[in-house]
């Protein structure tokens, strides 16, 4: 169990019921898991051609930077995921890095992990650089969760690291409820923005954390306050040990309609569900 102090600090202190803590606290159910929920339930393990790169889905590939997290979040696809193994860390980047050099169809880059905001900027600098010379890579997206529980991390050198890139850029930060986002996260999401960077959320829809319309459009509007647009709403990932936070099709359908009739077009996520092997994310109805 993993979760900064900032983050506990925005938990309804004595609610053991709190969609914060509800995210982070381990469950007793986590031990009984259904066959169906799988180590790898996304196949990221067979679509990765290189240690520490995933290559899924046309255009885009994925790079697994760290195994470190700011915060271990129980429903996490990944939580089974053989970072010592498949991450791109220390001299591997040489490898993933060649791989891209050699397929001119990738025109974007994203930053993943664990989390990649984890790494010291001077590492982070030393993997663009190797990058900057590939011409066909366009755009450099960050997938990070860090500005939401961790903010003080977004530091003057970080945005300066940023700023540079020479990419189209963006970064997908990860909420899922409302009150994960306060002044202070805002502040540095802004300064995100002010580095360049589109902003864009992803959440996952998860059993007594968001799964009901009116959470989901407060923190719809919250992230707009922030100059954040939602992306993805992931319906879980059946991975083992997460069978807890699994919410009924029918809530699903309902909550999404619901969604639909309460927010203009721009601040619905589009809720999709992983399936291996496919060539993207299949979205839900
Ligand atoms: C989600 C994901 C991406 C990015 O997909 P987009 O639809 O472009 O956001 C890329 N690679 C992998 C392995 C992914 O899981
Ligand atoms: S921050 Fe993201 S990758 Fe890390 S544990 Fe949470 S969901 Fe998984």
């Amino acid at each position: 169990m993993l979760v900064p102090q900032r983050f506990a600090q925005r938990m309804r202190h004595g609610d053991p019921d709190d969609p914060l803590l509800r995210q982070v606290m381990p469950d007793a159910a986590e031990n009984n898991s259904p066959p169906e929920f799988l180590k790898d339930p996304v196949g990221d393990l067979p679509a990765s051609p290189q240690p520490g790169l995933v290559h899924k889905y046309q255009g885009r590939v994925l790079l697994v930077t760290t195994g470190a997290c700011a915060v271990h979040c129980r429903y996490c696809f990944r939580r089974h995921f053989p970072y010592a193994d498949e991450n791109a860390g220390r001299d591997r980047w040489r490898n993933a890095i060649a791989y891209i050099r050699r397929q001119p169809g990738i025109r974007e880059v994203i930053l993943s992990g664990g989390d990649p905001l984890l790494l010291a900027t001077r590492r982070l600098s030393r993997l663009t650089r190797q990058l900057e010379p590939i011409a066909h890579v366009r755009t450099l997206r960050i997938h990070t969760r860090v500005p939401i529980v961790l903010e003080s991390r977004i530091n003057r050198n970080l945005l300066s690291w940023l700023r540079e890139l020479p990419w189209r850029k963006l970064i997908v930060v990860h909420a899922n409820h409302e009150r994960e986002l306060d002044e202070r996260v805002g502040g540095r999401l802004a300064a995100l923005r002010d580095s360049g960077a589109i902003l864009l959320n992803q959440s996952v829809l998860l059993r007594g954390v968001n799964d009901n319309a009116d959470t989901l459009i407060r923190l719809s509007e919250r992230l707009f306050d922030y100059g954040v647009l939602p992306y993805y709403l992931h319906l879980l990932d059946p991975v083992e040990g997460a069978a807890h936070f699994t919410v009924a099709n029918e809530n699903i359908r309902n909550i999404i309609h619901e969604l639909r009739v309460q927010l203009p077009g721009y601040l619905i996520p589009r809720p999709v569900r992983e399936k291996a092997g496919a060539a993207y994310k299949i979205p839900l109805i």
